[in-house]
């Protein structure tokens, strides 16, 4: 049982392990951490991260908290070490030797920007060490910014909604199809995800599907090193034909999410009965007796998502005719809303940031200033030259009559100001359309009795 890094990180970062280091507010990139091997032909650091925030050998990143915030080092591997680092990195099929560029400099938040020498090698491993990143465990809303699109993905606003409404929780079967580029089964592993194995508990898995050869080989390598092959099942099949069977046996899901370009195509194949066939079909909807990939004992809930009308009222058609009930259209509609203190405004004499004059807005500015000021002023460690205590010094600086304005502000200076909030303008993007429908569970006889014996009526 190998626990992945998206499931039960651990407090700590460690050696073989993903990692995600934020080089800014929107910049991530997914690094496997490796134990440094050692002096070679002096070169000691291992692998290096080479960012324009300066340079990051393993060993700094490693065994440290996550979270961390960690500086850039010199480092200067000399022209022995260059070449003996270019046999590790072909050795180790490792490619951190080349700058790692920031295509998003914008909500930068270390400020440092450091170019890399041009020509001359050597340089492009000597930096300053004013930089700094933080390192990160590996979550599901990461790895969908950072992850190598192999398709289109599905985002978390929208993962995670249809998670909610598809109940999936820990312990529940999905079925995924088309896997793609893995995004939306990370997010889905997570969520059924039950802990390390208990007797008795049950597991919840993730069956995704996908046609695509390449794309069905590429995610099951990722899947393995993100340690989630005990979570997700990852099948290479044309699910239209093929339907949803895994080794001939039911996964017995209960609950669905196609991403796909016909859904109407594969509802058949998730019915309780066997599929009407039609002249001359093979495949599974052909093959005796029929078994349901669909749990027996439970309503299933589904959802598909596509991004033209078309698609959906085809979908919604075949949902009809093959029993589903509760169906339901819906589109996220996702704005991000930027909220920040406005120091100005509080300390605005008049109207609160209304209708205030430029001498008004003046003598706000200067009297935050001020604030700031003796906030520095107290943050300051304390000189005990006259012999007093640091604690008693500060409270004779807050007696020295000269209040302060706002006592919490200088305790607190990230508590000040009023919260404002700004929406975006208007909503970007049109991701898709997610259509949800319910599978009723069949109420046999012998389910009739059971309920009867177990919750009597009448008594
Ligand atoms: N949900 C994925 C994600 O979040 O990364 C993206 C899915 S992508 C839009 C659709 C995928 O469905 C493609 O990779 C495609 O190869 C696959 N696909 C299309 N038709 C299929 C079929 N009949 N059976 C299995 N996979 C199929």
């Amino acid at each position: 049982h190998t626990v992945s890094p998206f499931l039960e990180p651990g407090p700590r970062t460690k050696p073989n392990s993903l990692a995600v280091l934020q080089l800014s507010r929107d910049n991530f990139v997914p690094v496997y951490l490796q134990e440094a091997s050692g002096e070679h032909d002096g070169y000691v650091e291992g692998a290096v991260i080479n960012t324009r925030y300066g340079s990051f050998p393993h060993s700094t990143l490693l065994n440290v908290p996550w979270g961390s915030q960690v500086r850039a080092s010199k480092v200067d591997t000399g022209s022995r070490g260059r070449k003996r680092k270019r046999q590790l990195d072909e050795e180790a099929g490792c490619e951190t030797s080349e700058p790692i560029e920031d295509e998003n400099e914008k909500g930068n938040s270390n400020g440092a920007d450091k170019e890399h020498g041009d020509g001359d090698e050597a340089k492009q491993l000597v930096t300053d060490a004013s930089g700094f990143i933080h390192v990160l465990p590996p979550t599901p809303e990461i790895w969908t910014t950072s992850l190598p699109h192999r398709t289109q993905v599905v985002y978390t606003p929208d993962a995670s909604y249809i998670l909610h409404r598809i109940r999936a929780r820990p312990g529940s079967t999905l079925i995924e199809a088309g896997a793609g580029s893995g995004s939306f089964t990370h997010a889905s592993a997570r969520a059924v995800y039950n802990g390390s194995p208990v007797e008795g508990k049950r597991q919840g898995r993730v069956f995704s599907f996908e046609f695509h050869e390449e794309r069905y080989h590429k995610m099951k390598k990722e899947l393995s090193d993100h340690g989630l092959d005990g979570v997700v099942t990852l099948t290479h099949r044309d699910v239209y034909a093929g339907g949803f069977l895994v080794g001939g046996k039911s996964p017995e899901a209960d609950a669905v999410f196609l991403d796909l370009p016909a859904p109407w195509e594969a509802l058949p194949l998730l019915s309780r009965q066997r599929p009407q066939l039609k002249e001359g079909e093979v495949g599974e909807a052909g093959a005796k007796p029929w078994v349901s990939p669909l749990h027996p004992k439970k309503s299933v809930l589904l959802c598909t998502f596509s991004p033209c009308i078309e698609q959906v009222t085809r979908t919604v058609s075949a949902l009809r005719h093959l029993g589903w009930v509760d169906i339901e259209m819906v589109e996220i509609a996702n704005r991000k809303l930027h909220t920040a203190r406005d120091r100005v405004g509080l300390y605005l004499p008049v109207d609160r940031g209304v209708n205030n004059s430029a001498k008004d807005v003046e003598e706000a500015i200067t009297k935050l200033t001020e604030i700031e000021e003796r906030f520095r002023e107290n943050a300051r460690p304390k000189q005990s030259a006259d012999g007093t205590e640091p604690a008693k010094q500060e409270s004779k600086a807050a007696t020295n009559g000269k209040t302060p304005m706002n006592g919490a502000a200088l305790k607190y200076p990230w508590l000040d100001g009023r919260l404002v909030t700004r929406g975006e303008p208007e909503i970007k993007t049109h991701t898709s359309y997610l259509v949800f429908a319910v599978l009723p569970m069949v109420w046999t006889e012998e389910d009739e009795a059971v309920a009867m014996a177990k919750y009597p009526l009448g008594r």
